[in-house]
């Protein structure tokens, strides 16, 4: 297109190119959702119809963009980490949180209807959800990472499920229940659960208790390192420029490799063992 003697404006645009050789962690979070929640009468403390959808729009988002090596989302939130030689849009960050926080947001969208039949969405009311990127040097920070996001999701999940039994079950006002919950510790919430209304916690749904991890199990190819006992297999650092259709073949497979989703413990060791597996 012919240049005009406007096109200097361009000049003034920033690249914003995240650091190469960096894991991208890319966390959504939905706006507003304390509102939102109440808005579509989402049950109390945990509506599995909203977390599937979250999953849902998420295995979407991995279908569609193949540098995803896994995802963990719990809430309205949910982590992407990209693979470590991810060049999408050459790693610019404004092209890829917006481009993941749009594609999130029309999948969400687009789905709902599957999730919420009942519940027709109002346009003064629509979900959405904003992206940040952080950039890990190594993979473990990225494990503390997702171990950071599951200890979250862990403490929220027991005070809203000891809260909420409180408020429904056990009749108290929110103002008491937040009373009785004041200053307690985990032992004593479990205690309390139990002892008052025979839940035992670890009984409840693995899914609200341990949110939701989405790996892409590429398997073991010859690059990636076999599963080893160090939860901290590095890779070597990059020989030589892998060849154009390496490139491509490597692509292909990632996109065909099967997304599993998994509800279980990411912060000990076991869940890391095969790491290689997904993100090498
Ligand atoms: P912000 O815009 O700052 O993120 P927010 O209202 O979304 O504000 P969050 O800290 O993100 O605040 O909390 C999300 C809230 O959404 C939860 O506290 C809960 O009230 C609600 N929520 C999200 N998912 C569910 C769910 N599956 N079931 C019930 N409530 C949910
Ligand atoms: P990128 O992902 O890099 O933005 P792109 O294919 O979206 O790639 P753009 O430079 O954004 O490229 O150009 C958008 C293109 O979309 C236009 O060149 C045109 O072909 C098409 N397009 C957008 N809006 C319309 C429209 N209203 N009618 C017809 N074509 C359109
Ligand atoms: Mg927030
Ligand atoms: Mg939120
Ligand atoms: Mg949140
Ligand atoms: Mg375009
Ligand atoms: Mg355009």
């Amino acid at each position: 297109m012919a240049k005009s003697r406007f096109e200097y404006v361009r000049t003034y645009e920033q690249d914003g190119m995240l650091l190469p050789n960096t894991y991208i962690v890319i966390r959504l979070d939905g706006r507003g959702f304390h509102r939102f929640a109440d808005r579509y009468h989402f049950g109390k403390p945990n509506d599995k119809r909203a977390l599937c959808l979250m999953n849902a729009a998420a295995k979407q988002v991995m279908g569609q963009i193949p540098d995803i090596a896994g995802a963990y989302g719990q809430s309205d939130e949910y982590s992407f980490v990209l693979r470590r030689e991810c060049r999408l849009f050459d790693r610019r960050e404004a092209k890829l949180v917006s481009t993941f926080a749009s594609t999130f947001t029309a999948h969400y969208q687009f789905l709902w209807p599957q999730y919420f039949p009942q519940r027709v969405l109002d346009g003064n009311m629509l979900p959405t959800f904003d992206a940040r990127a952080v950039l890990y040097p190594s993979l473990r920070e990225v494990r503390d990472y997702f171990s950071w996001r599951q200890a979250d999701c862990h403490i929220n999940n027991l005070y809203n499920t000891a809260f909420w039994t409180l408020v429904l079950t056990g009749d108290l006002s929110q103002h008491d229940a937040e009373q009785a919950l004041m200053g307690t510790n985990s032992g004593d919430k479990n205690e309390l659960l139990f002892g008052r209304f025979g839940i035992n916690y670890n009984n409840e749904d693995a899914m609200f208790r341990k949110g939701t991890m989405l790996v892409r199990d590429v398997g073991s190819s010859s690059e990636s390192a076999e599963s080893r006992d160090e939860p901290e297999p590095e890779p070597e650092p990059e020989q030589h420029e892998k060849s154009k259709r390496q490139v491509e073949r490597e692509e292909k497979k990632r996109r065909k490799a099967e997304i599993v989703e998994m509800h279980v413990d990411i912060i000990g060791d076991e869940f890391w063992k095969n790491s290689a597996r997904w993100i090498s």
